[in-house]
């Protein structure tokens, strides 16, 4: 079965294009597994794993249904779920059936997200042989009293440990995951992890505010009362900020952080509204020209050996909303002209409206425009969502 985009989504009846043309693109891997399920999160991930073989089988055939366009690649990402649960050798041959697949490029950001409790030197020096050449730990605090409520398996230790042999394994890039407005967690207490995350001397960190979604154990148990409050996450998300900035990163997105040339080359394909596509069920792509998704469902992405129906998601690729929202995230922003460029349909009277509506944002110092781009300042960004909201 062909399984080009142009293909898949119903109802359309372009042909599929001889050979690609495009700036090379991401590519992101959906690993459905995690050991245990941590109480606040609604990310699809299954703790049984007699499924591993199956996805493993289909997700390279979904892989493969690629070949032979000449797409090239320069990222490369495992997500989940926790990749970390795959062995070398599972993740072996899913970079195989990339590398036969797309044109991946020689310095390509091979990224893979990990729980500390899930490595050991020896698995790290064996996916650097493989290629991977930056990790992305979930350490989210350094209090033991905060992991635990967070249902964590990892202690801090374990994940000082497992940035030591991630260093001695040979990775020069490493992320690290934090949350704030967590259970427990004071101003006291976020500072003594930002204090501690600091001396791991990571090049970069993303630090998200927690969200308790509807349906996870967190909702059901009513955890905000054992939260920060709003007002005080919007304080710890301040603080967060000015400490990072102090201790030399770049504050490049919402909640990304980065020392200079660190940005994550992968993520910023989904913040510039640039192609990649998603393996794996529940895996999100931009490709074509459109939005399409692979239903969260495991089984049945098995059943059909990876070639499950994805659904088109509203809206397409590269509309000026799409840009325009996405672009604002980041703290370069975005320029009007830019974005005309490569959308005509933002007339010159969309592009003024748009101005218009960002003007009383921008004196009230939520936003700036310099040097012709518009942006969200960090004040904005603890609004962010409202803000969007507002002048979308
Ligand atoms: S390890 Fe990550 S993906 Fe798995 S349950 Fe915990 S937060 Fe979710």
């Amino acid at each position: 079965m062909t399984n080009f985009p142009e293909e898949r989504v119903k109802g359309s009846a372009k042909p599929p294009q001889p050979l690609w043309k495009g700036s090379p693109i991401g590519i992101y891997i959906h690993v459905p597994f995690c050991a245990s399920k941590c109480g606040y999160c609604d990310f699809y991930s299954r703790v049984r794993q007699d499924q591993k073989a199956g996805y493993l089988k289909a997700i390279q055939q979904e892989i493969r249904s690629y070949a032979g366009r000449g797409i090239q690649a320069d990222s490369v990402f495992f997500g989940g779920g926790t990749p970390s649960i795959l062995t070398p050798n599972e993740i072996g041959e899913i970079l195989g059936a990339i590398r036969e697949s797309f044109a991946l490029q020689p310095d390509s950001e091979l990224t893979m997200e990990a729980n500390p409790d899930t490595v050991d030197l020896e698995y790290l020096k064996a996916v650097y042989a493989l290629g991977i050449n930056r990790l992305s730990y979930g350490v989210q605090s350094a209090v033991e009293r905060e992991l635990s409520a967070l249902g964590r398996k990892h202690t801090f230790p374990r994940a000082v440990q497992a940035v030591e042999e991630a260093r001695k394994a040979g990775f020069l890039n490493l992320s690290l995951d934090l949350m704030l407005g967590i259970p427990y967690q004071t101003e006291g207490s976020l500072r003594e992890t930002l204090g501690a995350i600091l001396a791991l001397r990571p090049e970069h960190l993303s630090c998200y505010l927690l969200k308790i979604e509807l349906g996870t154990p967190f909702a059901k148990r009513h955890a905000e009362k054992d939260c920060p409050s709003d007002d005080e996450a919007a304080d710890f998300y301040l603080l967060t900020c000015q400490t990072l900035r102090e201790a030399g990163f770049g504050h490049y997105e919402i909640s990304n952080f980065a020392r200079p040339g660190y940005e994550s080359r992968h993520n910023l394909k989904y913040w510039r509204d640039t192609p990649y596509l998603g393996f794996g069920p529940a895996a999100h792509s931009c490709f074509g020209g459109r939005r399409f998704y692979n239903p969260s469902d495991l089984a049945l992405y098995i059943e059909k050996n990876g070639q499950i129906a994805e659904t088109e998601e509203d809206g397409s690729c590269g509309g000026y909303t799409e840009r325009l929202m996405l672009g604002l995230r980041l703290a370069e922003g975005v320029s009007l002209a830019e974005i005309a460029s490569l959308d005509p349909t933002f007339t010159p009277e969309e592009q003024e409206a748009f101005r218009s509506r960002c003007t009383p944002y921008i004196k009230a110092g939520l936003m700036a425009e310099t040097d012709g781009r518009i942006a969200i300042t960090e004040k904005g960004m603890l609004v962010s969502n409202g803000l969007l909201a507002e002048i979308l």
